[in-house]
């Protein structure tokens, strides 16, 4: 049986035309600020990467800033709202750890907005909070990711833009998980800023992007040269970009079969229900290619590990950096707390295919009834 790799929102396999455009332009070399011609070849490569990265979120190239990931991106949209004088940040109680440990660590007061059971934001919560707001927190900040990267869950994002700006406000949008699977306009959206990553779309890891609307004002975080039109300072890593271009361009043209995912996963979903399993979120607008479930009674570390020996990699339901799996606060939000040791994370991608699933629910449905069987079983 072949392995199946079923985690692409921790980072999907690198997409063939990526890894050619990444070696092309590594092997071309340049420094896309000279100005002889070879740097010249490597700043075209460049633009072109950013008119393809600005399609994918339908937003003008130029207002696109490379940075090195997701992470990045997201902390110049925080770091910016703090330096620019936003004294207390909103976040959703489910976003990534690269914008609340980022906003923690701003120095700015963090407020957290609740989400509900099936883990989409409270907007009625937000609409009295910041009806409430206090002028001398400065300009309201609020962070609402359009897709959870653990449960999938959209979030009612054009709605809290229309909230946000009323309160002239600045709205952040992590779109790292949301990017290549649901179209993306982030100006209908309302976004100020907006996050997308390249390894999650099946570009190189090391190259992201952020993406900013005339209400918001970037600062310089790192100093130096002139790069990304004095915002991001430091040369910038030219064969990722280039591979996060032609992983977007890729990732767009694709949009279409998002419907198929979408089937794979429903019909992986009803048989993992059916053999007992409970999933998250399932009542909200979710990513197609992303199911969080959990197993009752079957610790997510042991289903993540007996399926890895079944040859089918996911994730439990948080998998932290250094690979051990802490309580998930996402799930938490979502008032599962007792589920929440107990649920994985399975997600596709532009490379999995239906068989991928079937191989997946056959092996966890067959650890998951010898985990029950050994539980039932009188002690020795
Ligand atoms: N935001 C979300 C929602 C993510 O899922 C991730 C990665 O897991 C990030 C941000 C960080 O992105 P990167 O790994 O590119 O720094």
């Amino acid at each position: 049986m072949s392995a199946v790799y079923l985690d692409h929102n921790a980072t999907a396999p690198i997409r063939p035309e990526a890894l050619a455009a990444a070696s092309e332009a590594m092997i071309a070399g340049g420094n896309p600020s000279s100005v002889h011609a070879a740097g010249r070849a490597s700043r075209a490569r460049m633009e072109q990467a950013r008119t393809e990265v600005a399609e994918l979120i339908a937003a003008p190239a130029s207002t696109v800033i490379f940075t090195s990931g997701g992470t990045e991106a997201n902390a110049l949209a925080v770091e910016s709202a703090v330096a620019t004088g936003s004294r207390r940040l909103i976040l959703s109680a489910i976003e990534h750890d690269a914008v609340l440990e980022t906003a923690r660590a701003s120095g700015a007061q963090v407020e957290l907005m609740p989400v509900d059971g099936s883990g989409q934001a409270d907007l009625a919560w937000l609409t009295a909070r910041l009806a409430a707001w206090d002028a001398a927190d400065g300009r309201p900040f609020v962070a609402l990711m359009l897709a959870n990267n653990e449960t999938g869950v959209i979030q009612p994002v054009a709605e809290a833009a229309v909230l946000v700006r009323q309160a002239e406000g600045w709205l952040h949008v992590d779109a790292v998980q949301a990017a290549g699977r649901i179209a993306i306009d982030s100006r209908a959206l309302g976004a100020d800023t907006l996050a997308i990553s390249s390894h999650k779309i099946g570009g190189p890891p090391g190259a992201g992007a952020l993406a900013f609307g005339p209400r918001a004002t970037l600062v310089r975080r790192l100093h130096g040269g002139g790069q990304e039109r004095g915002r991001r300072a430091g040369t910038e890593n030219v064969p990722a970009i280039a591979g996060f271009g032609a992983a977007a361009a890729q990732a767009r043209a694709e949009l279409a079969s998002a419907a198929d995912q979408a089937a794979w996963r429903d019909a992986a979903e009803r048989t993992l229900i059916a053999a007992g399993a409970v999933v998250m979120g399932q009542g909200a607008p979710r990513l197609p290619n992303t199911l969080c479930f959990a197993g009752p009674g079957f610790p997510a570390e042991l289903q993540v590990m007996t399926l890895d020996l079944a040859g089918v990699m996911v994730s439990a339901g948080s998998a932290c950096s250094s690979g051990k799996v802490k309580a998930s606060r996402v799930l938490d939000a979502m008032g599962q707390t007792e589920l929440a040791g107990a649920a994985i994370r399975v997600s596709g991608g532009w490379s999995t295919k239906p068989e991928d699933w079937k191989q997946m629910v056959e092996a966890w449905i067959t650890a998951y009834d010898r985990h029950a069987a050994r539980r039932r079983a009188p002690a020795a």
